[in-house]
């Protein structure tokens, strides 16, 4: 997706050969008119798929998630990193090792909001070493419901959720994939294949 690349190269921060900071329009700040763009590119690429809910965790995946149900005409739903007094009954959990924050997280959704018979789509922010979405799909799959494709903001392909992913068997569509961030250089992955270098 040439908006979102674009945004990337002009505002992202290499912090190291392996973290992105995009805290101006993705992680703190949020870019409404981006995150319309990216809610239609996902709902024009999962639009045949018969989804019913939107999936995602807290707190960065909700903005793209958002607008994807607001485009599908359906439901969002985001699993919580910490229990909330409100929630009781039907509570389903999921551990899920926090790449940035080194730490372990369980998340949870209530049972009343995704059921056997949905068809959810998982959309996440980052794509690293898979553990958020393995989380995600963890949580629907105990709910019943069957996971019909994972849609990505940014996937670094040189971690390996992405392959993790997909040889189980799910759809992984990204609209940005980063194939290095070596030397504080972004490098996309179509331009690894074209062998382009921006330097
Ligand atoms: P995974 O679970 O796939 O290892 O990591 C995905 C989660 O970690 C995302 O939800 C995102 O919050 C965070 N994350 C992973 N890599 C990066 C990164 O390079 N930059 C930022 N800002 N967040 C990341």
């Amino acid at each position: 997706m040439k908006l979102l690349q674009q945004k990337i190269r002009e505002e992202g921060v290499v912090l190291s050969d392996s973290v992105l900071k995009v805290d101006s329009f993705l992680n703190h700040g949020v870019d409404p008119q981006l995150m319309d763009a990216i809610g239609e590119e996902f709902s024009k690429r999962f639009k045949d798929q018969s989804i019913t809910k939107v999936l995602t965790i807290e707190s960065s995946g909700i903005a793209p998630a958002l607008m994807t149900s607001l485009k599908l005409g359906i439901p969002m739903v985001f699993a919580r990193k910490k229990k909330s007094l409100t929630q009781s009954d039907g509570l389903i959990t999921s551990k899920v090792y926090s790449f940035t924050k080194r730490e372990e997280n369980t998340i949870s959704i209530s049972s009343q909001y995704i059921q056997t018979g949905d068809r959810v789509l998982i959309i996440d922010d980052f794509l690293a070493n898979g553990q958020a979405a393995l989380g995600l799909i963890d949580l629907a799959e105990q709910a019943g419901a069957e996971v019909a494709g994972i849609g990505i903001v940014i996937e670094k392909s040189f971690q390996d959720g992405g392959e993790i992913l997909r040889q189980k068997g799910f759809r992984v569509e990204s609209l940005a994939e980063l194939h290095s961030l070596k030397n504080g250089r972004i490098t996309y992955k179509e331009e690894a294949t074209a062998g382009v270098n921006h330097s």
